[in-house]
């Protein structure tokens, strides 16, 4: 099947954003082994945008385009689609009362432009969009398909894997399968570096590093007639991949991880709390982003100024005093203060200065400890986390949380079932 995609946004024009939906569409299209031969931008413009889809579809049957589903002026996809195809717009009762119910729990009142991401074009199939309000759209017109996707990314990826890739597979007659593996404590260049051989000769399955802030994941993508077929061509280079990195691999399609932290320690019944300085509750957050967390999470204190970490989690005054806030000696009691606080099996604890200010050559911005305390364990590593980010200061706590979910990880399974 030949396909192309066709990106929407005057921002992509002006160089104000970069396309990184095209990117993730061509990997994912080709991977399913669909032929991509043109990839096209138009800006928010009604006639630049039915011109564009009349030579794509000259040459291609199917069409996948980003963007201008909202609710704005600016969003016109769906009314040129529509047209093009000799559609009507019809309002949808089902996509209606989504909305009217998502604004209902957000508490604030819909505005009429909002309707109109309800009105889809006659005959045309919804894609759901869990994670925002603009659904997207299939649309099958004799042999063409026109795929219409939101522009945010986060809500664009999930709906092309979950909602069009079966769709496509259908059409196609192939099954794709993927794999993740998820590396952490190591960059991506680094990762590329030692597997560029593979990824470039490997066809199926393919392979592709994606870095997450402070992680890779490796995601093994393979196409075959069935689901079994596709699965047998993963296992080799998945196994291959997890021995030669080793340590490095904290899990395999564990989505994140918060996921694989509360799943060891849900699977070894064990317990966690956490202490937190610079981090100000972000590993408390993203371990209760997981359903089910709350049967393995105790407790989460945000330990910030020095008299609540004495106050609270039993920190040494005179330590304090002696070594500063920001300290091996101060990490390693805030985790073990904590675990004894709670009763948990785990402490887990982060200080550290984010910036921008308060950096002293010392202790420069990006200096962060973790800690981690648990029976037979201790351990307190230091970090030095600079970052060149533009939110340098996120960047930094950010990545410090996830050294603490890890660190947690790891005790989890240093602890075992109890
Ligand atoms: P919304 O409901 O948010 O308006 P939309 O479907 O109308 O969604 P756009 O308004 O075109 O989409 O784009 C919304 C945002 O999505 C952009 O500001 C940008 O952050 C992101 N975005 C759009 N297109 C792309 C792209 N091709 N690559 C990466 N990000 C994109
Ligand atoms: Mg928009």
């Amino acid at each position: 099947m030949k396909a192309e995609i066709l990106s929407i946004g005057t921002e992509l024009l002006l160089g104000d954003i970069v396309n990184t939906n095209a990117r993730f569409l061509a990997s994912q299209l080709a991977a399913a082994g669909v032929e991509v031969y043109h990839q096209s931008v138009v800006g928010d413009n009604a006639i630049r945008l039915a011109e564009q889809l009349k030579e794509s579809f000259s040459r291609s049957q199917l069409v996948i385009t980003t963007g201008g589903l909202g609710p704005t002026y600016d969003d016109l996809t769906k009314e040129v689609a529509a047209d093009f195809f000799g559609r009507k717009l019809v309002e949808n009762a089902e996509i209606l009362r989504w909305l009217e119910q998502r604004f209902q729990n957000l508490g604030c009142p819909m505005t009429p432009n909002n309707r109109k991401q309800a009105m889809i074009p006659q005959g045309a199939q919804i894609l759901e969009n869990p994670n925002g309000t603009a659904p997207g759209i299939w649309l099958e017109d004799g042999e063409k398909i026109l795929v219409l996707l939101p522009g945010p990314p986060r809500e664009m990826e999930p709906m092309f894997l979950n909602q069009v890739m079966p769709r496509l597979q259908k059409a196609t007659g192939k099954v794709i399968c993927s794999s993740t593996v998820h590396l952490f404590g190591i960059g991506e260049s680094a990762v590329e570096d030692r597997l560029r051989q593979m990824m470039v000769e490997s066809q199926n399955p393919t392979v592709a590093p994606y870095a997450k802030q402070g992680e890779v994941q490796l995601r093994i993508t393979a196409m075959s007639d069935s689901l079994d077929g596709a699965q047998a061509l993963i296992a080799p280079v998945r196994d291959k991949i997890c021995q030669d990195f080793g340590p490095l691999v904290y899990g395999v399609d564990v989505g994140s991880l918060q996921n694989a932290l509360v799943q060891a320690l849900t699977a070894n019944h064990r317990k966690v709390a956490v202490a937190e300085s610079c981090t100000g509750g972000m590993i408390s957050q993203r371990i209760t982003q997981i359903p089910g967390s709350s049967a393995v999470f105790d407790c989460g204190v945000c330990t910030y100024a020095n008299h609540i970490k004495s106050q609270l989690v039993g920190v040494s005054p005179e330590d304090l005093e002696q070594y500063g806030a920001v300290s091996q000696q101060v990490a390693l009691q805030m985790a073990r203060g904590v675990r004894q606080l709670a009763g948990a099996d785990i402490g887990i604890s982060t200080t550290g200065i984010a910036g921008p200010g308060g950096g002293t050559p010392q202790k420069p911005v990006g200096l962060v400890y973790v800690g981690v305390s648990c029976e037979g364990f201790e351990q307190v590593i230091k970090l030095n986390l600079q970052s060149q980010a533009t939110d340098a200061r996120e960047d930094i706590r950010y990545k410090a949380s996830s050294h603490g979910l890890y660190l947690a990880l790891e005790a989890a399974r240093r602890l075992g079932a109890k």
